[in-house]
């Protein structure tokens, strides 16, 4: 008997590529409308996955092969359309299993295959007025800090074995219960709500204009690269822009870099919309508990939530009725996820922009290499800030040669004047050095043996208040030796300066200023963060010390002179795009000076005075510096001049990784695959990492059409390759580190 049958089409969680055929179970009662989208539990192999149904086809026959899904778990789809489309583009683009990409648009609770949770969740929120301390009771500090980091509440789950503390605030009226779900207000009211948004401050010309560009163009895909120097108001303008899409009744999603070193971008959008009820702005990072981030994504996926602020992977939340995205700091390279597949979230949310008809603002004071090169190439329209919008300026820049000066714990004297003379007026200080710990290497003054990492090729780290070697790229640690591991000398040297170090001698040197350090050493603990940046802010600390934490985002409106201890580094790298990085690290921290009233300074120690990437910074400001490299690139064939693509491989046995990659590089040459270069395959920056040794392949083309070709073709080539026993390989698609 020939039996008619639906077919469905799924996408499978699991590291194959492809969609696989199955069938409704026999006792199925659900119709065949609206299956695209929702998860399905199939057997796959030997085991048992999750997959997404991506369609569902009517077949005149029913093949016999084909195996039923164990269950549809879910009543409505979860992805829609649109977000099925992206997820097939992304899965094309990065050469990665759409069941994979699938997966990662959905919370971890349902992708680990539960239950999208009832809508009712109690839980608790603070009230206005709550402290955010309570001297002498640490836990209801604790609590309270967790309360008052959640606006829409803190889930009952979340708060299990505190009840007692939960009473006793809310008998001191600090906090309440609540129905956490409640909080969500329907779609509907938010946009009465709109009207009541705070007046925005009133905009100066340049803002208008980038505004009025951005609003006429709602409704359709364009995109904006909003280039204002720091502090020039671009957030008022997203704030702006956001509004106009909000009274249309879209959703918005914004991109920042990392938000927990953002509070106050968070504060001010949340207090912008706050009008439109208390659950409109939603928040999606790494750092929420999995409840909370399933009832932010649960609010933007029905559309209650208007605006979604996140982290890179909030790029793939589904937004039924998206209608603007917002990348903040579009340059930063936390931007580009650094395993499993390597998407890069203002990448993905230009094509979703793009697949949605919607406009998408990238904003930076120094855009990334790529995006200027869109500009140039017509396809982003760039709009421009050229003046602070409270009127400050931007601070001068120093370069202060220190060849032949003496070095006192890395200080030069006439640095060492300088903050004391910013110091005694009364300014705060700002130092950056992007190296932790004490010391970068703990050498054998006898025999000049480097203490090194027994995993990898890296010397070890000094950790002294800790009296620690700790690896940087695998996190292996050990006790600090009494003497040399390989001649046994007590005379061990410490050369160079990480922030510990620096630390330290600065308490010694100016002990009367109070001092903040600023590295994931000292943030470690649930808090210390926002403590140490509301010391910064309030301007009880005098000087700032710290990495890239402190460099991005943050506005310390008494910082008048920010130093950068040690250029040379970023000068000297192997990875093309550390000048680059380098470059807009300077003016990010240049631009944390003299942002009130006070005129800043900014001073960078280098012994390179006159490297031609600093003199086109003292002479020309970041655009110099920007045309500069951009020359560097296309006379080197480097992007944005072309694209990349890296072949990684590792294994136990460095052969093995090699003669993987060494047949790739064949294959590839075998093909006569002419439009495309192939480097390598070479030992990687970090050869050996956490004991595994580390290859890799690079892919040049001046299209992309070749790269991906190529790449499609290794995929279903290397399967039967005997090279690929015991080596572990990897592809990043427009690679961002070259290690
Ligand atoms: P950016 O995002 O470019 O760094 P912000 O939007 O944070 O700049 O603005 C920097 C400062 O200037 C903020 O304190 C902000 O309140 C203020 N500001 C922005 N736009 C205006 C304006 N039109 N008039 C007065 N102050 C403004
Ligand atoms: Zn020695
Ligand atoms: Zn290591």
């Amino acid at each position: 008997m020939i039996q008619e049958a639906v077919v469905l089409k799924v996408a499978v969680d699991a590291p194959v590529e492809g969609i696989f055929d199955y069938v409704l179970p026999v006792d199925w009662e659900g119709g065949c409308a609206a299956l695209a989208g929702r998860r399905v539990r199939v057997p796959f192999g030997a085991s048992v996955r999750l997959g997404v149904m991506v369609a569902a086809d009517a077949l005149g026959e029913q093949s016999p092969e084909l195996k039923a899904v164990e269950a549809v778990l879910d009543e409505a789809p979860l992805l829609d359309a649109d977000d099925l489309r992206l997820g097939q583009w992304l899965a094309g683009y990065y050469h990665a299993p759409l069941g994979e990409v699938l997966a990662l648009m959905l919370p971890a609770s349902l992708r680990g295959g539960g239950a999208l949770c009832s809508r009712e969740v109690r839980g608790w929120r603070v009230l206005v007025g709550a402290p955010q301390e309570v001297v002498g009771a640490t836990r209801q500090t604790q609590v309270l800090r967790k309360l008052h980091a959640a606006v829409d509440g803190v889930s009952a789950m979340d708060l299990r074995g505190v009840t007692a503390v939960l009473r006793a605030l809310e008998q001191r009226g600090w906090a309440e219960p609540c129905v956490m779900s409640a909080t969500l207000l329907a779609c509907g009211d938010t946009l009465h709500a709109v009207a009541e948004v705070p007046p925005s401050l009133m905009l100066n010309a340049e803002q208008v204009a980038a505004h009025e560009a951005i609003a006429a163009h709602m409704g359709r895909f364009a995109a904006f690269l909003l280039h204002g120097i720091t502090g020039s108001g671009k957030t008022e303008v997203y704030l702006a822009a956001m509004t106009a899409a909000l009274l249309r009744g879209a959703q918005v999603l914004v991109l920042v870099p990392e938000i927990a070193l953002t509070p106050q971008l968070v504060a001010r959008f949340a207090a912008r919309f706050k009008p439109l009820g208390e659950a409109a702005v939603v928040v999606l990072h790494s750092a929420m508990t999995a409840r909370a981030r399933e009832l932010a994504w649960q609010a933007a996926q029905s559309g209650r939530a208007r605006v979604v602020l996140g982290t890179r992977s909030a790029v793939l939340t589904p937004m039924p009725q998206l209608g603007l995205i917002v990348v903040d700091e579009e340059h930063d390279p936390s931007y580009k996820q650094q395993e499993g597949w390597r998407y890069h979230a203002r990448d993905v949310a230009l094509v979703r922009a793009q697949q949605r008809g919607v406009p998408v603002v990238l904003g930076s004071a120094t855009p990334s290499l790529e995006s200027l090169a869109q500009v140039a190439q017509g396809r982003y329209q760039r709009l421009r800030l050229t003046e602070r919008a409270g009127g400050a300026r931007m601070p001068p820049i120093e370069l202060l040669d220190v060849r032949k000066r003496p070095l006192q714990d890395g200080f030069s004297a006439p640095l060492l004047a300088k903050m004391s003379a910013h110091l005694v007026a009364g300014g705060q200080v700002l130092l950056f050095l992007n190296r932790r710990g004490f010391a970068p290497a703990l050498e054998c003054h006898a025999c000049g043996h480097v203490e090194s990492c027994h995993q990898c090729s890296a010397p070890m780290t000094v950790h002294r208040g800790r009296g620690r070697l700790v690896c940087h790229h695998c996190g292996a640690e050990r006790a600090v030796p009494r003497g040399c591991s390989a001649c046994g000398s007590s005379d061990l040297a410490m050369p160079g300066q990480g922030t510990e170090r620096i630390e330290l001698a600065l308490r010694g040197l100016f002990p009367e200023f109070a001092l903040e350090r600023i590295d994931r050493d000292t943030t470690r603990r649930k808090g210390a963060l926002e403590d140490k940046l509301a010391r910064a802010h309030s301007g009880e600390a005098r000087v700032l010390l710290g990495t890239q934490m402190l460099a991005k985002g943050h506005d310390f409106p008494g910082v008048t002179l920010a130093v950068i201890l040690d250029a040379d580094s970023g000068l000297m790298s192997s990875d093309f795009r550390a000048p680059e990085r380098l470059v807009q690290l300077i003016v990010q921290v240049a631009g944390r000076a003299g942002r009130a009233e006070r005129p800043g300074e900014v001073v960078i120690q280098t012994h390179q005075p006159e490297h031609p990437l600093l003199q086109a910074l003292l002479h020309g400001g970041f655009e110099r510096c920007a045309e500069l490299l951009m020359r560097e690139r296309e006379l080197a064939h480097l992007p944005p001049f072309a694209h990349l693509a890296l072949l990684r491989a590792e294994a136990k046995d460095a052969a093995k990784a090699q003669a993987f990659l060494a047949r790739c590089a064949a294959f590839f040459k075998d093909e006569s695959m002419e439009a495309l270069q192939v480097w390598g395959p070479a030992p990687a920056p970090l050869e050996r990492r956490a004991g595994r040794f580390r290859f890799q392949l690079l892919l040049v083309s001046a299209q992309r059409a070749p790269l991906h070709r190529a790449v499609q073709q290794l995929g279903s080539a290397q399967q039967a390759w005997p090279e690929r026993r015991g080596v572990k390989w990897s592809l990043d698609i427009d690679p961002q580190e070259m290690g």
